[in-house]
Order: C-alpha cells, then sequence, then structure tokens
C-alpha cells in the first residue's frame, strides 16, 4: 500500500496522463499508477545507481516493463520535450528540486502540470514556481509518522504574492482553511511559545533578535488561526 504523502500526490494526477516521476527510487509511485489504471505510462527517472537497479527491479518483478520505462539520469535530463504531461517530484528537499526546475526549462514547456512534493524548504519552491511563471492550483498537507508533509500542484500562468508569511504558510491552503495546516499551525505555536520561554532571560543580541522573529511569526499564526475558526 501507498504512503499517505504517496497517495496525497496520487489524488492530484489526471487520469490518463504520462506521467515522469522525477527520483523514483524503487518506483512504487509508478507502479502504483498503472495498476490502479490511473496513468497510462509512467517515465520513471533516478540519478543513483542502487535506487536505478531497484526501481528496475520492481518493474520487471510486476512485468510493467511496456508501461513503465525506468531511465537513468540527472532530474528532467531523462525526458525528451513531448514525452510527459505530468511530472512529479517528490520526496527530495526543495533545493534540489529548484535546481532541477531550472535546470530542465526545455523540457518543463511541454510539462502541463508539476506535482512537487518537498522534504524542506518549502518556501523556496513556492517562490521559484511564482517567479518562472507557474502558478499554485492547488496544495495539499498531510501527516504521517509525526511529519507534516506538503503537496504544491502547479500549472503555467501568473500570480502574485508579495506577503512571505503566505509564501511560508501556502495561499491554497490557507484559502481552504486546511484542517491539517491548522493543527499544524498550533502545533508550531505551542512550539514557539516553549522557545520564547526558553529565550525569556536571554541577554545576547542574536537571542533577542531571534525571540522578536518568534513574536512575529506566533502573532501572524494567531491571527490566521482566528480567521480559519
Ligand atoms: N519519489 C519517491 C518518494 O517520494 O517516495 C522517492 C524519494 S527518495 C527519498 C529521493 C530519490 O530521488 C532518491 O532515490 C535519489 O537518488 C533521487 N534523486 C535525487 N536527486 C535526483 C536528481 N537530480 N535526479 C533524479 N533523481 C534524483
Amino acid at each position: 500500500e501507498l504512503s499517505k504523502r504517496l497517495a496525497a500526490v496520487v489524488r492530484h494526477i489526471p487520469r490518463d496522463s504520462v506521467v515522469a516521476d522525477i527520483g523514483t527510487d524503487h518506483a512504487y509511485l509508478p507502479v502504483y499508477l498503472i495498476q490502479t489504471g490511473r496513468a497510462k505510462k509512467v517515465l520513471a527517472g533516478e540519478v543513483t545507481a542502487g535506487p536505478y537497479r531497484a526501481a528496475q527491479e520492481t518493474v520487471r518483478s510486476c512485468q510493467l516493463e511496456q508501461q513503465i520505462d525506468v531511465r537513468m539520469g540527472n532530474g528532467l535530463g531523462v525526458l525528451q520535450p513531448g514525452e510527459a504531461d505530468v511530472a512529479v517530484l517528490a520526496g527530495m528537499g526543495g533545493k534540489s528540486i529548484i535546481s532541477i526546475l531550472e535546470a530542465g526549462s526545455v523540457v518543463l514547456k511541454s510539462i502541463r502540470r508539476l506535482i512537487i512534493q518537498p522534504m524542506r524548504d518549502v518556501p523556496a519552491v513556492r517562490r521559484w514556481l511564482i517567479r518562472n511563471n507557474w502558478c499554485l492550483v492547488d496544495e495539499d498537507m498531510v501527516d504521517e509518522d509525526g511529519h507534516y508533509y506538503v503537496i504544491i500542484v502547479a500549472e503555467k500562468g501568473n500570480e502574485k504574492i508579495d506577503d512571505e508569511f503566505i509564501l511560508e504558510v501556502g495561499p491554497r491552503l490557507l484559502e481552504k482553511q486546511d484542517d491539517i495546516l491548522v493543527e499544524y499551525l498550533k502545533k508550531r505555536s505551542a512550539n514557539i511559545g516553549s522557545v520564547l520561554q526558553k529565550l525569556k532571560d536571554a541577554k545576547s543580541d542574536e537571542a533577542r533578535l531571534r525571540a522578536g522573529l518568534l513574536i512575529k511569526e506566533k502573532d501572524r499564526i494567531r491571527e490566521v488561526l482566528k480567521l480559519c475558526q
């Protein structure tokens, strides 16, 4: 069975798409997409030899070589322009995802939808997308094993977001008043509260600066939570 995190990615894949799964690891997502009939073909890219072999082995043991093409290479470089409609970049750090997108501009021209699930640096990914003429059509958040994961769905278009806090939290999650987002923000706020308690008597400039920023963040979270009630 697929993880909650990957199941959330799947929900954003339009039926009958040709999907590129970049950083496929064991190719669990491609196998699921074909076995459930969600995608008609998957191009699975992997840059590291071990996971590449694991992906090939999974596909072979499921006898899905016709529908899943496992390719070794860096990022979107495994694709020819026009080969895939949808690209999934999941389970990698935001900075790696941004470098993959930067390097893949020719291939990106023919990708209609990106489904991105960054493990870190989520705001940086949102910022990159918006600055590079993608708009955030949807966002999701799931919690699994004590972690909160964000899924960003982007399509071509223009969107303007200047507010850093909105980039941090996620514009579509905010609009939806997403339950998991609310839970996450409550936890984050409690966490900030306990850090502030520890910083209370600190005298260094650095500690005061940090406390100031945390107080601001806590205030913004309170505002958002008020709107979500
Ligand atoms: N996408 C799967 C998921 O979300 O469960 C697997 C995530 S796994 C943690 C990340 C995989 O991405 C690793 O197998 C790694 O080798 C691969 N990877 C990292 N950078 C890559 C790149 N530039 N191009 C292709 N694969 C990459």
